[in-house]
Formats: structure tokens, sequence, C-alpha cells
């Protein structure tokens, strides 16, 4: 089944220049901005630039460049950030996906969450 992609939903408009938001780093592909209501002291979403509904849509059909550059820019944040277990205390990655992942928003995203313990993965 392919994916349909609306243009309308919040993240496109974001992408567009139409609504504000609170950018931390932009690449060519990539672009990461900090949630409008964090659950943690850092909360980052990291999305590509193009047109992805879920993780598994970018997987299979973001070319080789746009899926690099988004790990990379990922890879850049937590070091900015000072969060990977490295240099830090450490950080979760979610992406939600469909109606079991609780997916809000249609346009592929990473929630970075950090800064605070984050408990066990899922409370129910
Ligand atoms: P989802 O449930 O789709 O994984 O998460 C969507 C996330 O987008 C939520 O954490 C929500 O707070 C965030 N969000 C929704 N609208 C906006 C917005 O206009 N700006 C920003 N920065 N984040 C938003």
């Amino acid at each position: 089944m392919a994916y349909t992609y609306d243009d309308q939903n919040i993240f496109a408009k974001i992408l567009r220049g139409e609504i504000p938001n609170n950018t931390i780093k932009e690449t060519d592909h990539t672009l990461a901005f900090r949630d409008i209501q964090p659950q943690a002291p850092d909360h980052v979403l990291v999305i590509p630039k193009g047109a992805y509904v879920t993780a598994d849509h970018f997987a299979a059909e973001a070319s080789d460049t746009e899926i690099v550059d988004f790990w990379r820019c990922f890879a850049a944040i937590c070091g900015e950030l000072g969060v990977a277990p490295d240099q830090g205390e450490g950080y979760r990655i979610i992406s939600n996906a469909g109606t079991n992942g609780v997916q809000d928003v249609p346009h592929f995203h990473l929630h970075i969450l950090a800064g605070r313990p984050l408990g066990r993965m899922l409370n129910s």
C-alpha cells in the first residue's frame, strides 16, 4: 500500500514557513526544532524536509542522501545538546506511527527526549 502525504499537516506548514518554530538545526534535507509541548527539559523534533509520513516510509523511499543527512543531523544534535551517553546522561528517541502508535502529525518525526530520567519505555 502506498502512503498518501497530507501537505496540510502542521509540520508541512512549518517547513513552508507558514507557522513559526524554534529551530535548533537545519541542513539541506532535515529540520530540527523544539516541541511546542515539551515532555522533558530537552524535547526536540527532527524531521526530513521531504514528504514522508512515517519512519518506515522514510526508510523505504527516501534517497541515500536524505537518510544520511537525517541521521547525521540527529547525531550532531545529540552532541550539541550534550546528551549522548559518552558525554552526558543519555536520551530516548521515539517515532510514533499510525493509529496504534498514536501519531498526531502525519509527517515523519523523531522525538529526542532528554534532561531527566525518562522511566521505563512504556507505561501501558
Ligand atoms: P506525535 O504524536 O505525532 O508523535 O507528536 C507530535 C508532536 O508535535 C507533539 O509532541 C506535539 O507537541 C508537537 N507539535 C504539534 N504541533 C506543533 C507545533 O506547531 N510546533 C511544534 N514545535 N511542535 C508541535
